[in-house]
């Protein structure tokens, strides 16, 4: 009995919710959350803004991010919240320290455990951030029950940052993916600043191949398929390898800058915009990542032109 009613409540909750998104629709940049899934609703507001999502539950709701930029801020989605459902929101995920993912998430703290990765959690004190500071914090994988639904929160090593969760609720194959997953055929993000190259590379494949996922929420913009992620991997791929074949080859970076075009990319979206300072960030990681054979010189200064002064040429100066 408690569960058929616990079903009609919730059915009710989602036909009042379903009208009132349904209402604001005809104004494009009016926050509202639209459905993703019978139990997952995102945020749209501000076009690019970052996502906010709820997962509903009868017993509790989900948030998994926010941003307090613009209209459909975590302000107006308290609010909002309040207004749809009796039931407080008891989590807040985190899914990485990134400001524009997280900022003004602590207005949820009177009723919300908030959970992060244990690094997101030491960025967050450290920077100072705008948001919620975590109370439970996990390293590998943990789990949230809350009316009868699961998630699984996982995190596989550095990758766009080195805090960057993902949150699979598997039951209606929703994988939540900010910032490792993208809108279709865009550059993910302006630069790779923050990010490890390799890691990045291997998770997009273990999440591409994830089993119980149908639809994959980016941190900006709408759903997309596990495909995106392969693709965006590709990208990844094809930009290092290129990169690194120049740096091995000797070019500087302006000569980088001048060979490296990577045509078949450039009908993505952003790439007019963004593709310069990928690879320059992609030439920043690479620079750290190898360490170049000596020129027949031996001089260690000439083979890693850093740009300032690395010592005396040799290094037998304190003999
Ligand atoms: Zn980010």
């Amino acid at each position: 009995m408690k569960k058929q009613r616990l079903e009609v409540g919730l059915l009710i909750l989602g036909m009042v919710f379903l009208q009132g998104a349904r209402a604001q629709d005809s104004s494009d940049e009016s926050p509202r959350l639209v459905r993703v899934s019978d139990s997952v609703f995102r945020t749209v507001h501000r076009p690019g803004a970052a996502n906010s999502n709820v997962i509903v539950t009868g017993e509790g709701l989900i948030v998994v991010d926010g941003t307090c930029r613009g209209d459909g801020n975590p302000e107006w989605l308290k609010q909002e919240l309040d207004r749809l459902y009796d039931v407080p929101v008891k989590y807040v995920i985190l899914s990485h320290d990134h400001e524009d993912h997280i900022c003004g998430l602590q207005v949820f703290d009177d009723t919300a455990v908030t959970v992060s990765h244990a690094r997101t959690r030491e960025h967050i004190v450290r920077e100072g951030r705008n948001t919620s500071v975590p109370d439970v914090v996990f390293q590998d994988e943990m789990e949230i029950h809350l009316g009868g639904k699961r998630l699984v929160l996982y995190y596989f090593g550095p990758t766009h940052s080195n805090n960057l969760i993902q949150v699979h609720f598997p039951e209606e194959g929703v994988l939540i993916a900010p910032d490792i997953a993208r809108a279709e055929r865009s550059l993910a993000l302006p630069d790779f600043r923050d990010a490890d190259i390799d890691g990045l590379i291997d998770t997009l494949a273990i999440l591409a191949k994830l089993d119980d996922v149908e639809l994959v929420v980016p941190g900006h913009w709408g759903p997309t398929t596990q495909q995106s992620l392969l693709e965006y991997r590709d990208y990844v791929v094809a930009l290092r390898d290129r990169v690194l074949e120049e740096m091995k080859a000797g070019a500087s970076i302006e000569e980088i800058l001048e060979r490296v075009t990577l045509d078949e990319y450039a009908d993505y979206g952003n790439f007019d915009i963004w593709f310069r300072a990928n690879l320059i960030s992609m030439w920043d990681k690479m620079y750290r990542y190898r360490e170049p054979n000596l020129e027949d010189s031996g001089d260690y200064q000439t083979a890693y032109p850093i740009g300032f002064s690395v010592g005396v040429t040799g290094m037998g100066s304190n003999q």
